[in-house]
């Protein structure tokens, strides 16, 4: 059963950047409309996440850390109908399975919340804990017992870095919820709920993009694109300024990175690139999101149309600023 667990820890959790975004992603399908994320040295040193959402009940505490347990799926299984980002049941026995993990939660309905601490996937002990509503998760000693793996860690700013990436990607996806990060005691941003997407963007991507930049709306057939693309003029020496997102979920798909620098061709200089935040909505029986979740890989049934959408959409909307 350890080994097993470690297996898929391998999976699912290759650094601190990856867990985190597991742990949020539970904390924004537990409903919670604020989120708080604290890191130590990248993550390295520890990762917590606190949120106000759902809970969950003390009694299946202990369930929430086997594997393949999962509240997410319907009554009949069918993956189609998910509209949470889990499903599959392993992050948490996953990231206990290399790590120390501490989670506390409470429910609306019950008195207190419960504590439970399960060590390199080892039960260590439970109880009482005093919590408002919603769910706290901490995870120290990330790889401490894997040397081998720990090995593999890059820098805490590095770290730091991926784990930055990610919550600013989750939180461009959700606007309606509140985001704070604090990275070794020092808040980096705090961000209200209930703004625009506009404004939440804006917020997460460098400032200045605002007056080098126009607005994409487009729509073709049953595809929609929508977001924020620099003009040329505006870019950076690498690509990491690029937010795509398919349905609602951040990505990094080759294609639709092939389809941004085709779009920019000719207008930038060489080894130059865009910096922009793009939504692309279409209907679900259009696209696989969850071939490689973790990675954020994904399959079109039309990547023809997709490309060309992209092309299309952001040429237009660079020609009709007047570039
Ligand atoms: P999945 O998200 O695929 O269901 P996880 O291993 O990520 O699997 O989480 C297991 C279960 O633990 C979830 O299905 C959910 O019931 C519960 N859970 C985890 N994190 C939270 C949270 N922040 N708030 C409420 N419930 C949570
Ligand atoms: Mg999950």
């Amino acid at each position: 059963e350890d080994v097993i667990n470690r297996i898929a820890a391998g999976e699912v959790v290759e650094r601190p950047a990856s867990a985190l975004k597991e742990l949020v992603e539970n904390a924004i399908d537990a409903q919670s409309t604020r989120i708080l994320i604290r890191l130590l040295k990248g993550g390295l040193d520890g990762i917590e996440v606190i949120d106000n959402g759902i809970g969950i009940p003390a009694d299946e505490m202990r369930l929430a850390l086997e594997r393949h347990a999962t509240s997410k799926l319907p009554d009949n299984d069918a993956i189609e109908a998910v509209t949470t980002l889990g499903f599959r049941g392993e992050a948490l026995p996953s990231i206990a399975s290399v790590a120390r993990l501490t989670l506390e939660s409470r429910t609306a309905d019950s008195d207190s919340g419960w504590k439970i601490i399960v060590d390199n996937g080892h039960f260590e002990k439970e109880g009482i804990a005093p919590l408002p509503k919603g769910t706290r998760i901490k995870v120290d000693s990330l790889f401490a017992r894997i040397p081998a793996r720990r090995k593999f860690m890059r820098s805490a700013k590095s770290e730091y870095m991926a784990c930055h990436d990610v919550v600013r990607r989750l939180a461009m996806t959700r606007p309606d919820i509140a985001f704070s990060l604090e990275h070794d005691g020092r808040r980096i941003f705090s961000l209200n709920g209930g703004e625009s997407r506009q404004r939440r963007v804006a917020a997460l991507i460098d400032r200045t993009l605002k007056d080098n930049s126009v607005t994409v709306e487009y729509q073709r057939d049953q595809m929609q694109l929508e977001g924020v693309a620099s003009l040329p003029t505006f870019h950076r020496g690498l690509a990491d300024h690029q937010y795509l997102f398919v349905n609602g979920r951040p990505v990094k798909d080759r294609l639709l990175i092939g389809s941004v620098r085709a779009a920019y061709h000719d207008l930038l200089a060489k080894d130059r690139h865009p910096v922009l935040a793009l939504f692309l909505t279409l209907p679900n029986s259009d696209v696989d999101i969850n071939v490689h979740p973790a990675k954020g890989e994904v399959r079109f049934r039309d990547s023809q149309a997709v490309r060309s959408l992209i092309v299309g959409a952001l040429r237009e909307s660079l020609d009709l600023s007047g570039f």
